[in-house]
């Protein structure tokens, strides 16, 4: 979902492109799994949060391929809704509940999940602020895994530098935000960033079909035009600029 616009936008307007596409950030099915692969200790029947789920890609995927109960959290009722249409038509409804509520203020009490797991969603918090929220949520011995948009090398040229700087002022490169996991109080358990097609293939690709069917239905609506273009721009300057920035998975464990 695109970090530079949200605030100046229609919110519906937004919830509405999002709503069609089944990712609102990059990622896939292989690198959630990727990342569960790191949960060695997760026990039977664990219990799940899903911060900033969105429509639910990834909620979906951890209900298909654990026992674990979900509790699925985006601000968003209508990606809310669209992950229980999803849930149903995939089964797993019994396992993902899913609720509207803010990541900055989550209602659940210390110790409730076995892990805590956010895609594309921190950075609404920024990436120490959300570590250090979440860590009293998460039982001894649970774990942390979330993605996050990341630099992958020590600089960069200016033009991709300013838009980061204005999108998400406190973007990390890998190891300072494996640093701030470990001043929460997490053990690093694993990083790695998220291959090409998570951005391509999973997440800009599908919203160029979007973006036709939703300025069809906004004829002549400028701020339509206005997030179809932030969007495109956003995915131009991923093409040129992609060795210097990525998203990353970030794993950890309590203590
Ligand atoms: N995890 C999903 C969605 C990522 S986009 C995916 O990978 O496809 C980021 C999501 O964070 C959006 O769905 C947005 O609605 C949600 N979000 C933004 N601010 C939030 C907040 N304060 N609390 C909870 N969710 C929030």
């Amino acid at each position: 979902m695109d970090h530079s616009s949200i605030n100046n936008f229609d919110f519906s307007l937004i919830c509405e492109y999002f709503s069609s596409t089944d990712r609102q950030g990059p990622g896939s099915e292989a690198s959630t799994l990727r990342a569960l692969s790191f949960l060695t200790h997760l026990p039977h029947g664990a219990r799940i949060a899903d911060i900033g789920c969105g429509t639910g890609s990834s909620a979906l995927t951890l209900a298909r391929h654990t026992d674990a109960e979900i509790t699925a959290i985006d601000l968003f009722p209508q990606f809310v809704e669209r992950l229980q249409q999803r849930a149903a038509a995939n089964g797993v409804a019994d396992r993902i509940h899913a609720l509207t509520g803010d990541m900055g203020a989550l209602p659940f009490n210390a110790d409730t999940f076995d892990a805590v797991w956010s895609e594309g969603a921190i950075y609404n918090i920024g990436f120490a602020r959300g570590m250090q929220l979440w860590y009293p949520l998460i039982r001894e011995g649970g774990y942390i895994a979330v993605t996050d948009a990341s630099w992958l090398t020590p600089s960069r040229p200016a033009e991709i530098e300013e838009f980061w700087q204005d999108a998400y002022p406190t973007i990390g490169t890998v190891a300072e935000n494996t640093d701030r996991m470990v001043q929460a109080g997490f053990r690093p358990v694993a990083t790695f960033v998220l291959p090409h097609a998570c951005w391509t293939e999973h997440f800009y690709q599908p919203q160029r079909q979007a973006q036709t069917l939703f300025l069809q239905r906004h004829p002549g609506n400028a701020t339509a035009q206005m997030l179809v273009e932030n969007q495109q721009r956003e995915a131009r300057l991923y093409d040129q600029y992609h060795q210097y920035y990525g998203y990353v998975f970030y794993i950890g464990r309590k203590a």
